[in-house]
C-alpha cells in the first residue's frame, strides 16, 4: 500500500470468513480477519452460532463494531462468541452510510431458521431489487446491498438451501463472494463472473474424545489459511455453491446460468496480499511478471529502480530484473503513523506525505531513477513523491506504473472516485507527466496486463477471464448509473 491511501488509492471494500466444525470457530475467524485486514479497515464483526440452553436450541452470538480487528476484539469478547461455526467480515465501504447497522455479518432468525451472511462485492442491480422488495413489504435494517440476499432468500425458500440460493443468483447481478451460515451448514457462494476471490481450506484437529475431525474454512484470500495453519484446498469456482457440513465432504451445486469469467484484474495488481493465491495465480509472482512486462514495454535510461512501498515492491523487482538494473530501497515507509497531531501552521498535506515516506538520499543522489507504483488514481500522491525524489538529489525521475491508466469507476466492490477525479480520465499521459513533474511516465498497456495475468496472446477483453472495466469502461454487467 502506498501513502495517503485514504485519498489516492482504490480501496477494496470487504473481506469474508466462514468457519465450521471447531469449538475454536470464533477464534479462527478472528485470526482470519487479522490476515484480511487490508481488505477493510472501517469496521469488522463476528457472528457465531452456539447452543442456547439445550443442544437443540441455537442462537447467534454477535460482536460488530467500527474499528480494526484488534480494537474490536479481545480475549473476553471472543470467549462470548460460543459455538462450532462462525462468520466474520471486515469492511470498508462507500455503499451505505457509516452506521452500526451496516456492519456485517448480518444475522437473522425467522422463517428461514437461523441464517447469517457475509458479503464481499457490490450488486449492480441492487437499487431495483431493493425497491421491489420494499414494495412487497420487506423492511431493511441496513443501507447496504448485502442485506438483499437475506430478503431474497426469505422470499424464495425451497426445501434445499441450494435451490433457494440458485433462485437468488438468478435475480442478482454484480459481484458477490458470500459465506452463509445456517443452523446445519456453512455455504460458500461466488458469483458466476467470479469478480472477487473466495477460497476453501481445512485443518484436522482432535475432538474431546481424541478423534480426528476436519475443520473447514471459507476465506477471501489464502493468506488467512496460512495464519491458521490450514491446508489450501481450492478456490470456490465462479457460480459455485459449496455446502459444508461437519463430518462430510463438501457438496457442490452451480448457478443455473453460466456467465463469462471476469476476475477483478486489480486484485493481482494491488488489492490482494502478495502471499495469497487465487484466480489460478500467485499474487506475488504475477506482480513480478507485471514488472517484467512493463520493462519490456517501457524501458528507461536509468541507474536504479525503486518502488513506492509497499505494493509497488514486487512490480519494481520484476522491472529491475528485466532491465538488469539494481532494485534499491529509495523510499522508506513509516508504518506507525496513526492519527499524528500536525500543527495548524504546517502545510498539512505536504507534511503528511513526509510523515509517511522518506527518501534515501544515498540511493538517489545524482542517479537516474525509475520509480514504480501500482497505479495512479488522483495523482496527488505521485506529485509529492516525485518532488521528494528530486529533493533527495535524483538526477532524473522516470515513473512507471504497473497498471493501465484508470479511466472509469468500479461498481463491483471497489471504492473509486467519480470519473472526473480520476486523473487519467481527463488527461493524456503527456499532460499527466508534466503535471507530476516526471522526466517520463509510462503505464502498463491493457494487452501487457492480460499477458501478465496469463491470458492467451491475441485474446480480447471480451474473451479474457479478467474484468478490465476501470481501464476501458467495458463493464461485464449492466450498471444502473451514469458511467
Ligand atoms: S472495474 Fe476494475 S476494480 Fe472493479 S472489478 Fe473490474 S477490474 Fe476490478
Amino acid at each position: 500500500m502506498s501513502l495517503d491511501d485514504s485519498q489516492d488509492k482504490l480501496r477494496e471494500e470487504c473481506g469474508v470468513v466462514g468457519v465450521i466444525g471447531s469449538e475454536n470457530a470464533a477464534y479462527y475467524t478472528y485470526l482470519s480477519l487479522y490476515a484480511l485486514q487490508h481488505r477493510g479497515q472501517e469496521a469488522c464483526g463476528i457472528v457465531s452460532l452456539g447452543v442456547n440452553g439445550s443442544p437443540e436450541s441455537k442462537r447467534f452470538y454477535t460482536r460488530r463494531a467500527h474499528g480494526l480487528v484488534d480494537e474490536v476484539f479481545n480475549e473476553a469478547r471472543l470467549a462470548e462468541l460460543e459455538g462450532v461455526s462462525a462468520l466474520g467480515h471486515v469492511r470498508y465501504s462507500t455503499h451505505g452510510e457509516k452506521r452500526e447497522s451496516n456492519i456485517q455479518p448480518f444475522s437473522f432468525s425467522g422463517s428461514l431458521g437461523h441464517v447469517a451472511i457475509a458479503h464481499n462485492g457490490n450488486l449492480t442491480n441492487a437499487g431495483s431489487i431493493r425497491k421491489s422488495l420494499e414494495e412487497d413489504g420487506s423492511v431493511f435494517r441496513s443501507t447496504v446491498d448485502s442485506e438483499i440476499f437475506i430478503h431474497l432468500l426469505a422470499k424464495n425458500q425451497r426445501r434445499r438451501m441450494e435451490e433457494s440460493i440458485q433462485i437468488v443468483m438468478d435475480k442478482v447481478e454484480g459481484a458477490y463472494s458470500l459465506a452463509i451460515l445456517t443452523q446445519d451448514a456453512l455455504y460458500a457462494v461466488r458469483d458466476p463472473h467470479g469478480f472477487r476471490p473466495l477460497v476453501l481450506g481445512k485443518k484436522t484437529e482432535k475432538d474431546a474424545n481424541g478423534n480426528s475431525k476436519d475443520v473447514w474454512f471459507v476465506v477471501s484470500e489464502s493468506c488467512a489459511l496460512d495464519l491458521l495453519g490450514a491446508e489450501y484446498v481450492r478456490e470456490v469456482e465462479p457460480g459455485e455453491i459449496v455446502r459444508i457440513i461437519p463430518g462430510k465432504e463438501p457438496v457442490s451445486t452451480f448457478a443455473r446460468e453460466k456467465k463469462p469469467h471476469k476476475f477483478c484484474s486489480f486484485e493481482p495488481i494491488y488489492f490482494s496480499r502478495p502471499d495469497s493465491k487465487h484466480f489460478g495465480l500467485s499474487m506475488y509472482e504475477t506482480r513480478k511478471k507485471i514488472g517484467r512486462v512493463l520493462a519490456k514495454e517501457s524501458p528507461s535510461q536509468i541507474d536504479v529502480v525503486i518502488a513506492v512501498p509497499d505494493s509497488g515492491v514486487p512490480i519494481a523487482m520484476g522491472y529491475g530484473e528485466q532491465m538488469q538494473k539494481p532494485v534499491e530501497i529509495g523510499l522508506v515507509r513509516n508504518h506507525y503513523i496513526g492519527r499524528t497531531f500536525i500543527q495548524p501552521t504546517q502545510d498539512k498535506r505536504e507534511f503528511r506525505v513526509r510523515l509517511k515516506l522518506n527518501a534515501v538520499t544515498s540511493v538517489l543522489a545524482g542517479k537516474s531513477v525509475a520509480v514504480i507504483d501500482d497505479s495512479i488514481v488522483r495523482g496527488t500522491t505521485s506529485v509529492k513523491i516525485i518532488r521528494m525524489l528530486r529533493d533527495a538529489g535524483a538526477k532524473q525521475v522516470h515513473m512507471r506504473i504497473g497498471s493501465p491508466p484508470i479511466t472509469h469507476s468500479c461498481f463491483y466492490g471497489v471504492d473509486t472516485p467519480d470519473r472526473e477525479n480520476l486523473m487519467a480520465s481527463k488527461h493524456s499521459i503527456q499532460q499527466m507527466c508534466e503535471h507530476l513533474g516526471a522526466d517520463s511516465l509510462a503505464f502498463l498497456s491493457q494487452d501487457g496486463l492480460m499477458r501478465a495475468l496469463g491470458e492467451k496472446a491475441g485474446g480480447s477483453e471480451e474473451t479474457g477471464r479478467f474484468c478490465m472495466a476501470c481501464f476501458n469502461g467495458k463493464y461485464p454487467t449492466d450498471v444502473q448509473v451514469n458511467t
